[in-house]
């Protein structure tokens, strides 16, 4: 075991600090990564602040991230697909049971007993698992992406949550080329969501709350947006779309959404609101539409998005910024003030270290 540095939240009104977490020694699957660069995704927040209490109870202190990107550092001995030197990314898993019919069908993600990055069960050292606003990682390597060598790394870090969340229910929805395809929120996942939409050859439209975004939302490869708070403009829309996938991160009308649906159309939701909301029968009836849910993906999808990325040259546009400025972050995010994800430069937490005058 070793020590290093990272940041965490010690209650759900604690800002995030500079704290020393414990990270165990390689086992013979490990992989060592220095950190790089990781994402702030809101899921980090909604931990953070334990807003999914009744889900998920947040165990104190915390240390968040789980769009990791950074270099191997060091390999157990029989790992066999990382050398020292190497770039690699870690996301939302760092294990599961390998034996379940979802780990066997590659879905790692439905995995009753998996490990989340943090604030899971930490199966080496007791206590829970710590994220990646930390100096170091180590993960078993079947948890452990490559990433590919042209890609601007700051980018790349989201690309570990927001983008797999976003690539595979569009993966999974089958062929959306040519397809009228909604995004709804235009943040760190929609803005991937736009992204892969775009490069898939659908007919994006982008659905936001912040006209001060529409000029981006085109920019980034949607063909319309719609300013949902006017009510015309989405009428003018109705009963028109394949797929829609709703990324909002608050409580919101899904029925505004479920009704833009055309006949057999499907609502994927990806944003995980604290509260539960209400759905009309009648939106889902009239027009035999359906809602479902998306999780995060499987390995060996995260792989194939980081892959098709690599190659048509995806990444999320960031504002990269030091560990100092996060808790300042996590205030932005809440006021959908981001452009359009936020990336945490790792190495800003030695110098932490060293100004702060140590860790607690
Ligand atoms: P984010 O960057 O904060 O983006 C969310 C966007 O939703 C905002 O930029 C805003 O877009 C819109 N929005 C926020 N509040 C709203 C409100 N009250 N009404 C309408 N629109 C609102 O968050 P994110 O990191 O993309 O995450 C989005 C959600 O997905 C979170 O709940 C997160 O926990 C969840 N998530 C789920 C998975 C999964 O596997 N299912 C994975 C990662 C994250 P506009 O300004 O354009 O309106
Ligand atoms: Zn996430």
């Amino acid at each position: 075991m070793y020590k290093a540095k990272a940041y965490s939240a010690a209650s759900a009104t604690s800002p995030l600090a500079p704290f020393t977490i414990p990270r165990r020694d390689n086992t013979e699957s490990d992989v060592q990564i220095e950190i790089l660069f990781c994402g702030i995704c809101h899921s980090d927040l909604h931990s953070v602040r334990n807003e999914w209490s009744s889900i998920m109870p947040t165990v104190y202190p915390i240390v968040p991230g789980h769009e990791i990107v950074g270099r191997v550092t060091k390999v157990g001995s029989k790992v066999t697909k990382f050398k020292p030197g190497d770039l690699a990314g870690v996301g939302c898993l760092v294990d599961s049971d390998h034996t379940c019919p979802n780990c066997k069908d590659g879905l790692e993600q439905l995995c009753p007993n998996q490990t989340l990055t943090f604030n899971s069960p930490d199966k080496h050292l007791g206590g829970v698992t710590y994220g990646g606003y930390s100096e170091s990682i180590v993960v078993d390597e079947r948890f452990v992406l490559h990433v590919p060598s042209n890609l601007n790394l700051a980018g790349v870090a989201p690309l570990l949550c927001a983008g797999i969340t976003t690539y595979s229910p569009m993966r999974r929805w089958g062929n959306i080329t040519g397809k009228k395809v909604g995004v709804v929120g235009l943040g760190g996942l929609g803005h991937m969501g736009v992204k892969f939409a775009r490069a898939f050859g659908a007919h994006v439209v982008v659905f936001t709350t912040s006209p001060g975004k529409k000029a981006d939302a085109l920019r980034l490869g949607a063909d319309e947006v719609i300013i949902s708070t006017n009510a015309g403009e989405m009428q003018k829309h109705a009963g028109s779309f394949d797929f829609i996938l709703d990324t909002i991160a608050a409580e919101h009308d899904i029925n505004a959404y479920l009704n833009m649906l055309g006949r057999d159309g499907n609502i994927t939701l990806v944003g995980a609101p604290e509260k539960p909301f209400a759905v009309s029968a009648f939106s889902l009836i009239f027009g035999r539409r359906s809602l479902s849910g998306s999780l995060i993906g499987g390995i060996a999808e995260t792989q194939e998005m980081l892959d098709f990325c690599g190659k048509h040259d995806i990444t999320a546009d960031v504002e990269v910024i030091p560990i100092q400025k996060v808790n300042e972050a996590y205030e932005r995010l809440v006021k959908s003030d981001v452009k359009y994800r936020f990336s945490i430069d790792m190495t800003s937490l030695k110098a932490a270290s060293q100004s702060e005058g140590g860790n607690k």
